[in-house]
């Protein structure tokens, strides 16, 4: 995500992206967990939600997902 969208995140959702972010993972070593991906998909979410890309319903659908990930198994590798 570039820094102008990354600025559109609201910061508690920055601050999941941070808190699973694993060093070596954009190399895929380790491979990016379950609740990272699911922290991303938040973070992907708010900003098409902003610029009108998606619907609020379809927001909706990606937040409850994403609770579900987060809030699931201690690894959140699927
Ligand atoms: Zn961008």
């Amino acid at each position: 995500m570039c820094p102008r969208h990354w600025r559109m995140v609201p910061r508690n959702f920055q601050n999941l992206v941070y808190r699973y972010y694993q060093p070596g993972q954009c190399e895929l070593s380790p491979m990016p967990s379950g609740k990272w991906h699911a922290a991303a998909d938040l973070a992907i979410g708010a900003v098409a939600l902003k610029e009108s890309r998606i619907s609020e319903e379809t927001y909706e659908r990606i937040k409850a997902k994403a609770r579900e990930a987060l809030a699931s198994g201690s690894c959140g590798n699927e």
